[in-house]
């Protein structure tokens, strides 16, 4: 009975367990990565990708955020640009945003793309950037992997350490339509949200190879 109560106590009191969970990658590698298990295929016309990083890395190299490769394409692949920009590359040229500096602290990024117009936006903090129109038309395919740390150049592999993620990351959500303003102010100061269709934190597997904490 006791330890009934503990658990029914620990419950309460930790209500969100798995939403906690966050991931160090504490050295520069070209072999530690975290997969993760989608609730869907990628198979997309528009998305809504958010995710809390802190990195001590500075503007001297490329920093792989997010990576989605199917066999041929990097489909959806997120980075932080050697001159300090943000972009997301869908099979192909990617779409650029200037930022301020980000500093070595926690930023919270959103990236939201919609095929039907092209509309291609970034929010750093809740901030947005101007919208660019991206890749009109285009289509996100599914048969991929979708993986943290490391920036694949093949199905599945060729990493290179100079551009892996070191530091540390979480709260890598993802939704398969675009987010309204609000819901991504909502987002940033912890409020609750839609859950997400795609990639949910709260739930998803997290697969880790190689020197990765899983906090
Ligand atoms: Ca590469
Ligand atoms: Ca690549």
């Amino acid at each position: 009975m006791k330890l009934i109560i503990a658990v029914f106590i620990a419950t309460i009191l930790l209500p969100d367990v798995k939403g906690s969970r966050s991931l160090v990658f504490p050295a520069e590698t070209s072999t530690s990565y975290v997969e993760m298990t989608p609730a869907k295929p990628l198979s997309l016309s528009a998305f809504t990708l958010c995710l809390r990083f802190a990195t001590e890395l500075t503007g001297e190299r490329e920093v792989i955020l997010f990576a989605y490769r199917t066999q041929y394409y990097d489909e959806l692949n997120v980075w932080r640009e050697i001159d300090g920009r943000l972009s997301f590359y869908l099979s192909g040229e990617g779409v650029f945003f200037k930022v301020p500096d980000l500093g070595p602290l926690e930023n919270h990024l959103c990236f939201a793309w919609d095929s039907m117009t092209g509309q291609a936006m970034l929010y750093v903090n809740g901030k947005s950037s101007a919208t660019k129109i991206y890749k009109k038309g285009h289509r996100v395919q599914s048969g991929g992997r979708v993986i943290l740390g490391q920036d694949p150049d093949k199905y599945f592999g060729e990493f290179d350490a100079k551009q892996s993620f070191v530091g540390q990351i979480f709260e890598v959500n993802m939704w398969d339509y675009v987010l309204s303003p609000n819901i991504i102010q909502d987002l940033v100061a912890g409020k609750s949200v839609p859950q997400p269709t795609v990639l949910d934190w709260g739930t998803v597997m997290l697969n880790p190879t190689g020197n990765v904490v899983v906090l």
